[in-house]
């Protein structure tokens, strides 16, 4: 029995994360400070599993084996609420999890981001891509938040040999998804059941793709078990088939049956216009292999928003 600290624990990937751990037999810590996650999240979990409440800027002292470190809000309206908090976040609280790891010699997987990669100028992305960040915009406090957070993690390895992994998570969905995270798969399916308008920030051409988080789970978990040669560098996880916005609604309208209305909504600043995984990597080292169709995995979590209602 491994004990697995999990930062950001009360989320929506950091849930699937806990029961995946515990289903396996780990003792888990969870972490969180329910600025986005919440109690509900975790209040079936059984097994060995403690929770803490507490904010990650401040230091603790906790033992662990391994740390899954996702605490951070990862949906823009919540990371652009408060963006000198997300700053800090992923500075301060990068560094004290990793002030931890070096202590206690666990190993520390960084959930990072496939915004690292900014509006990108190449599709689809590969880890060596050095993006296209605007570090001025309104998402640079998580683009750069989690840029220097890899800085962080590299450093601690090249200087105090941490045993360091660091996953760039592409857009994920499913059950648990917060109702109001502004996502676009959680937005899409509540106005669809609601009989609402699907807003189309921008025109809907700009693409995204889209990875179910079963399948994103079994990557993080197998990313943090690799013991190959490039575990110190980054991976992307996520699933390579790529769509637009506009696709995605129709897709969502077809599967609830809703006959609810598309309509245009504002252009957001500094939104990618593209965004694709190349997993070549993860395949290649990982054995990772999405394999949760796009409609299945949303009849899959409009199933759970419509058992919300
Ligand atoms: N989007 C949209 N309507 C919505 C919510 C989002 O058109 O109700 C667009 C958004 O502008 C972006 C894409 O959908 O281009 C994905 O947005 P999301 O916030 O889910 O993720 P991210 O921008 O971080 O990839």
């Amino acid at each position: 029995m491994t004990s697995v600290l999990v930062t950001g624990g009360a989320g929506f990937l950091g849930s699937h994360l806990c029961e995946r751990l515990l289903a396996a037999g780990h003792r888990v810590l969870c972490l969180d400070n329910l600025s986005t996650g919440s109690r509900a999240n975790i209040e079936r979990l059984h097994g060995d599993f403690e929770f803490i409440e507490h904010d990650l800027i401040n230091p603790i002292r906790l033992d662990a084996e391994k740390v899954y470190h996702l605490a951070c809000p990862a949906s823009p309206v919540h990371y652009q609420s408060n963006p000198v908090r997300t700053v800090k976040t992923n500075v301060l609280g990068t560094m004290n999890m990793l002030g931890l790891a070096r202590r206690t010699g666990a190993r520390i997987l960084l959930a990072s981001t496939s915004e690292v990669y900014g509006d990108p100028k190449v599709s689809p992305q590969s880890e060596d891509y050095l993006g296209n960040v605007n570090q001025l915009g309104p998402r640079a406090c998580y683009d750069e938040g989690k840029r220097i957070a890899e800085t962080l993690m590299m450093e601690y390895h090249r200087e105090h040999g941490v045993d360091v992994r660091i996953a760039r998570i592409f857009n994920t969905y499913g059950p648990r998804m917060a109702p109001d995270d502004g996502r676009v798969v959680s937005n899409f399916i509540l106005a669809a059941l609601r009989g609402e308008p699907l807003r189309l920030y921008g025109g809907g051409r700009q693409s995204r793709s889209f990875c179910y988080v079963d399948d994103l789970i079994g990557g993080l978990v197998s990313l943090m078990e690799y013991r190959g040669e490039l575990r110190h560098q980054p991976f992307n996880l996520g699933n390579p088939h790529e769509i637009s916005i506009r696709e995605l609604a129709e897709t969502i309208l077809r599967l609830t049956g809703s006959s609810s209305p598309i309509v245009d909504g504002p252009a957001q600043p500094d939104d990618p216009g593209r965004r694709c995984p190349d997993i070549t990597r993860a395949r290649a080292e990982l054995g990772f292999a999405p394999g949760t169709a796009l409609e299945a995995g949303l009849q899959r979590t409009i199933d759970y928003f419509r058992a919300c209602a």
